[in-house]
């Protein structure tokens, strides 16, 4: 039917997801996740998403992939990273100028500088292991 490999992951467990023929009359088909953990108690249990029933068989991967708040976040997490690597990039500038041409003073404080420096370089970490 839908080749599985096209469907996102479950939402609630990142378990596979499969699309079948509904045993449920009002229903066509159902998209169910295929995923089976063992709970607290030590009982086998099952993904919490049970079952989400379509009625007809068009578009069921693009209705199943269908994630609207999924996809705000993912858009509101890309603006994010735009944000984060333009203003890593003015601490970078401002640095540069304040070892060239600080004052005294202001080369004092290496202690804050250190602080920021960290920070870039925890933020240069992340960004790596994201790739
Ligand atoms: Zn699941």
């Amino acid at each position: 039917m839908t080749n599985p490999s096209e469907l996102l992951l479950c939402p609630f467990c990142k378990g596979k997801l499969k699309i079948i023929e509904s045993a449920r009359s009002d229903y066509g088909y159902d998209l169910i996740c295929t995923n089976e953990f063992v709970d607290e108690s030590g009982m086998t249990a099952h993904c919490p998403l049970g079952g989400h029933g379509f009625l007809d068989e068009s578009n069921l991967t693009k209705k199943a992939n269908t994630r609207p708040i999924e996809s705000a976040l993912n858009e509101q997490i890309r603006e994010q990273g735009e944000l984060i690597e333009r203003l890593s990039s003015a601490l970078v500038d401002v640095l540069h100028l304040i070892d060239e041409h600080g004052s005294p003073v202001i080369k004092a404080h290496a202690t804050t500088l250190l602080r920021d420096r960290n920070a870039l370089s925890a933020y240069a970490t992340w960004k790596e292991k994201q790739k």
